[in-house]
C-alpha cells in the first residue's frame, strides 16, 4: 500500500475483520493518489481467508485474487459513462451466492460517471445489500454523484501525502525530472506526478521551464512557443498559472498580473472548446507573461 494511505487501509482492514465496516464505501479523493489500487487492495483484504489485517497473500482467495480470477470480486469501469445495463449486470453477480463462501465485493471505478439510470439501479442494492456483500464506489468528483447515493454511503476521505512524503516516495521510484514546482503544479498526487513526468510525448516541465527563460531574456518569440506547444495548450496555460502564482509571492503582484491571471482561467475553458483558435490564444497568453517577466526584472 502507498505509505500516504497505510493508516486509512489498516483501520478499515481492521473494521472488516471485526464486521464493523459498512456495506457500501464512497472512496473519494484527488486524481492520482492511489484511490483505485487502494480499492482492490481493501477488496483483497475483506476476501482474503486468513484473520490479518492486511491481506495474507498465500490463501485461496489471494492467490485467485492475484491471477486476477477472484470469483467474488466483481468491478465495473468504464472510458466513457457507466450505463444501467452495466449496473444491472453487476448486480446481478453480488445476488448469487459467494463462490468461495466469504464476501463478495464490487468495485465501481468513477462511479461519478453513472448515469442516472445506472444510479437509481444501485440504489435498491445499497438500500438492501445481499449478505456478506461490500460496494465501493471509486470517486474524485463525489459532488457529481446523486445525492441519495452519498447518503447510503459511508465516506472515505483519502488525501494527498505531504510533500515530504510526496517527494521522498516519487525519488524512490527513481523517476527522473521530480522538481519542486512539478510536485506543487498537480498538488502533491505522486500518481499523477508520475504520469506526467513518465510521458514521453509533448513537452516536459522542465523544457517549459527552460523555454520561458527565453522569452523573458527575448530569445524566443511568443508566437514561435505557442506553434510548438498548441497541441498542449491546455498544460501550458496550467503551468503558466503556476508560474504566475509564483511571481505573485515574490511580491509582483500588480494590476497586469492580476489581469493575466483572469485571461489565463479564461483561457482554459475556451481551450476546452474544439472550435477555438489555440494558436492565437495561446501567444496571446505568452506574450502578456513574457512582458510580465521582463516588468520583474527590470
Ligand atoms: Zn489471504
Amino acid at each position: 500500500m502507498y505509505p500516504w494511505l497505510e493508516e486509512s487501509f489498516l483501520q478499515l482492514g481492521a473494521r472488516a475483520q471485526n464486521s464493523s465496516l459498512h456495506h457500501a464505501l464512497l472512496i473519494k479523493g484527488p486524481v492520482g493518489i492511489g484511490k483505485t489500487d487502494f480499492s482492490y487492495q481493501l477488496a483483497k483484504s475483506i476476501l482474503c481467508k486468513s484473520d490479518t489485517q492486511k491481506p495474507c497473500g498465500k490463501c485461496q482467495s489471494c492467490l485467485l485474487f492475484d491471477a486476477q480470477s477472484h470469483p467474488d470480486l466483481h468491478q465495473v469501469a468504464s472510458e466513457k459513462q457507466l450505463g444501467v445495463d452495466l449496473i444491472r449486470d453487476a448486480i446481478q453477480k453480488l445476488s448469487s451466492k459467494a463462490h468461495l463462501s466469504g464476501n463478495k465485493v464490487l468495485i465501481i471505478e468513477q462511479a461519478e460517471s453513472m448515469t442516472e439510470s445506472a444510479a437509481n439501479a444501485l440504489l435498491k442494492t445499497l438500500e438492501e445489500p445481499t449478505e456478506n456483500t461490500f460496494i465501493f464506489l471509486v470517486s474524485a468528483f463525489p459532488e457529481r454523484l446523486l445525492p441519495t447515493i452519498i447518503s447510503r454511503c459511508e465516506k472515505v476521505n483519502l488525501y494527498a501525502p505531504s510533500f515530504t512524503l510526496c517527494k521522498q516516495w516519487l525519488e524512490s521510484q527513481n523517476i527522473p525530472g521530480v522538481n519542486e514546482d512539478i510536485i506543487r503544479i498537480y498538488g502533491q498526487c505522486p500518481l499523477k506526478i508520475k504520469e506526467q513526468l513518465a510521458t514521453k510525448d509533448g513537452i516536459s516541465f522542465t523544457d517549459f521551464a527552460n523555454s520561458i527563460v527565453q522569452l523573458r531574456q527575448a530569445q524566443v518569440s511568443s508566437l514561435t512557443l505557442a506553434e510548438t506547444w498548441q497541441k498542449e495548450a491546455e498544460q501550458v496555460v496550467l503551468w503558466l498559472q503556476y508560474e504566475l502564482s509564483k511571481l505573485a509571492m515574490t511580491g509582483l503582484a500588480n494590476n497586469s498580473l492580476w489581469a493575466l491571471e483572469d485571461k489565463l482561467i479564461k483561457a482554459s475553458i475556451a481551450l476546452q472548446n474544439p472550435g477555438v483558435n489555440r494558436l492565437l490564444i495561446l501567444s496571446d497568453m505568452l506574450t502578456d507573461f513574457g512582458s510580465l517577466m521582463r516588468q520583474q526584472t527590470n
